[in-house]
């Protein structure tokens, strides 16, 4: 990561907030926004030093490309050649937690190390108020990856924000708690079939639905970025999952009415929207706790699915 050099902002979720968050931009400097997914740390995508200033704010290999977050689906196509099952689905959950990687278009003013140099580009319309209106105000395109350093558990919150990144990026817009708190899903084409690169905000489901069939699974084998890497979202404490009670010492993170005892929860009652927006808090929390960490079973459906898969890597060897 690069050494601290700022006195981090804090940005009121106002209009005031909002045009400093967008002069920021402009200035080529980094702000840390709220999405409905999680904060996302924001730079010009056009601006090779505001892209270079991201990856070395986060400590982020730079072969792992960012996503690049628009105002509409006309901003999006004016970047990328969005095929026809891209084009449906950004239809039906723009704006919205899902991210759609397309190829680049002729003439698309990026800085080539968005994309970590690929011919494609990681596109998505945030739902987000705060979020929208800076991409209005600033008026362009903004990279945004998790505004966290690379590898640790994604913020879902200003504090936590600045908790991992305070000095060493201009501001942070304080819009509250992230309300889908899980990172998008990420859908690529190949060969004009749909693959889901990334499990997120938007259920298997869902996509199936309004495809007509279930996507691929996709990302086999080959690591293209973070958050594929078997270890990510990492707490500092050990993490064991599918766990019926913790063992001595282990804070315990419950699912549902089952785990009536447990010192913190994602959901009392066993709803995955809530555990979904809970998870990345209550795993800050449990880490500041200093123990080892247990976690309940969480069922493999709906968001299920993404919260699982963060879980995972979590809990895997590093
Ligand atoms: P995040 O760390 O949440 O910003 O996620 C970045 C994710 O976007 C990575 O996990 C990649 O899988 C994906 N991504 C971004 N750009 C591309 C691209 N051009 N091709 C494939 N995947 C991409
Ligand atoms: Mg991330």
């Amino acid at each position: 990561m690069s050494e601290p050099e700022h006195r981090t902002e804090i940005l009121p979720p106002d209009a005031a907030g909002i045009a400093r968050a967008a002069a920021v931009l402009q200035a080529g400097e980094l702000v840390a926004l709220p999405t409905e997914t999680v904060y996302g740390l924001a730079g010009d995508a056009r601006n090779p030093q505001a892209v270079a200033a991201i990856y070395a704010a986060k400590g982020r290999p730079a072969l792992n490309p960012l996503i690049v977050h628009v105002a509409d689906l006309a901003a999006a196509e004016r970047l990328a050649d969005l095929p026809p099952p891209a084009l449906r689905v950004a239809r039906a959950f723009w704006p919205g937690p899902l991210t759609l990687v397309a190829p680049l278009r002729a003439g698309h003013a990026l800085a080539p190390a968005v994309t970590a140099g690929l011919p494609t580009v990681a596109l998505r319309v945030p739902a987000h108020g705060l979020a929208r209106a800076v991409l209005d105000a600033f008026g362009g395109p903004v990279a945004a990856p998790s505004a966290n350093p690379s590898g640790r558990i994604s913020p879902t919150s200003a504090a936590h924000v600045l908790a991992g990144l305070s000095g060493r990026i201009a501001a942070v817009l304080d819009g509250g708690a992230c309300p889908v708190g899980l990172e998008s899903t990420i859908l690529g084409v190949k060969d004009g079939a749909p693959v889901l690169l990334r499990a997120g905000g938007v259920s298997a489901e869902a996509l199936t639905e309004v495809l007509g069939a279930a996507p691929m699974a996709g990302g086999g084998g080959q690591v293209t970025a973070p958050g594929q890497l078997p270890s990510h979202y990492a707490p500092r404490a050990p993490l064991r999952l599918n766990a019926q009670a913790p063992a001595a010492d282990e804070v315990w993170i419950g699912f549902g009415p089952d785990c009536a005892g447990a010192e913190l929860t994602l959901s009392a009652t066993g709803d995955l929207n809530e555990a979904a927006a809970r998870l990345f808090a209550v795993l800050h929390e449990a880490d500041a706790m200093g123990r080892a960490i247990a976690v309940a079973p969480v069922p493999e459906r709906g968001l299920g699915v993404a919260i699982n898969d963060r879980l995972r890597r979590a809990a895997a060897p590093r």
